[in-house]
Formats: structure tokens, sequence, C-alpha cells
């Protein structure tokens, strides 16, 4: 299946426009633009190809509610619709509840504990940083961005990709952000630790894993 190549800002406007509260949704596809009065969230909330309000015109039913947290969910993680489909009947087979599971498996990814250090702008950059193999795990380099981390884990930056400008600026922003507790950033020899699986109460994910299991589940 082919990657999305269209405007990825429709895809946030999308979601705000179908989010029931009007809370404003940002899947963070676009780097320091998501933080900027650039975002096209901040400047029109409306869905892509709408031209006055925000607000839908039909009645969104159980399903269509179900549907659109998938999408999103997926989008957020930039995952294929198979891949996706996979790490859902992986999660299922794990006792225990199956959302928080799932949304584990996704957070474990490479490419996402990447831009959760801080060290890209984006889960696209993050992706593209670690299939050029800039990163190793316990020392050996992985250019796999669904590799799924464990605890225990040690992520660093390959030698001689330190002093290239896109880590410089990088690192930089890595300083003075704090990554999420159950990652553990040490900043003199730029390595990170995996503590623990991500719980559910430090994924700031906006979804609602539980209607994406009522879906899988039809
Ligand atoms: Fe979404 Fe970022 Fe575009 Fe804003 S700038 S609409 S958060 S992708």
């Amino acid at each position: 299946m082919s990657r999305y190549v269209g405007p990825v800002c429709r895809l946030c406007r999308r979601e705000t426009a179908a989010s029931k509260t009007g809370e404003k949704i940002k899947l963070f596809l676009k780097g320091d633009r998501c933080l900027s009065r650039n975002c096209a969230v901040e400047r029109r909330g409306t869905a892509p190809g709408q031209k006055t309000t925000g607000k839908s015109r039909t009645k969104v039913s159980e399903y269509g509610r179900q549907l659109r947290e998938k999408q999103k969910m997926r989008r957020y993680y930039g995952v294929h619709e198979t891949q996706f489909e996979n790490y859902f009947r992986e999660a299922a087979r794990v006792p225990g509840q199956t959302g928080r599971t799932f949304l584990q498996l996704l957070e474990r990814r490479l490419d996402n504990v990447v831009y959760r250090l801080n060290l890209a702008t984006s889960r696209a950059q993050a992706r593209q940083l670690v299939t050029h193999r800039h990163f190793r795990v316990n020392g050996r380099i992985v250019n796999i961005p669904s590799y799924v981390v464990r605890p225990g884990d040690v992520i660093s930056i390959a030698p001689g990709s330190l002093k290239s400008t896109v880590f410089e600026a990088n690192l930089e922003i890595a300083q003075s952000r704090r990554p999420p507790e159950w990652l553990e950033w040490n900043d003199q020899d730029k390595t990170a630790k995996v503590l623990q699986a991500p719980p559910r109460e430090q994924i700031d994910t906006p979804v609602d894993e539980q209607l994406i299991v009522e879906y899988y589940s039809r």
C-alpha cells in the first residue's frame, strides 16, 4: 500500500473538524511549524474543502467515530494500514487491556522513540534518520523504523552523525525539552535508556484507543 503524499495539514484539519468537543487535534506531522502560528489547525479549524464552518452536516454513526479514531491514530504514528492491523493483532494476543498494549507497541517503535527524545522534529524526519543508519540500539546499527524497543535498551547516535547539521540543530532542541519519563536521556554521552514500557498516562497521543478496539472487534 502506498504512503499518503498529499498535504499533511489536511489530515489534522479533518480530525479537528470531526472532533465533537471542538478540540483542536494536532497530529504534529510538520515539525516546528506545528508549534507556530502558521499551523493550519490554528489558522483554520475547518475540514479540507469546507469553506465556512467546521460543523459537520451529517450525523456521525458509531462506526464512523471508530473509523475516524483509527485513522487518526494511524496517521499520528505514520503507519500503513496493514502494519497497523498487525500491531492490533499482536496486541490482542497479549493478556490484559488490548487498547493499552496496542498503543504501547506503537509508542515503542524506534522512529517514535527518536521523536519522543526530541532528536527529530517530526516522526517523518525520525523515520528518515533511522533509515539512514544514524542510530544504534545496544551498540548495533538499527535502520528499521518499526523496530520495537524494550526496557533496558540503550539508544545512541552513530558517532559519525553527531557532527551533521541536522543533529546539531536537533540536539540543541533536545537539551531544552524533556522526554517522557519512561525514557532517560543522558546528555553527556548522547544516549537514551528505555526504563520501562510506556505507561498510558505518559502517552499524550490524543486518541481513545477503546474505539479502535471496538472498530477491529466488529
Ligand atoms: Fe497539523 Fe502540524 Fe500542519 Fe498544524 S502544522 S496542521 S499540527 S501537521
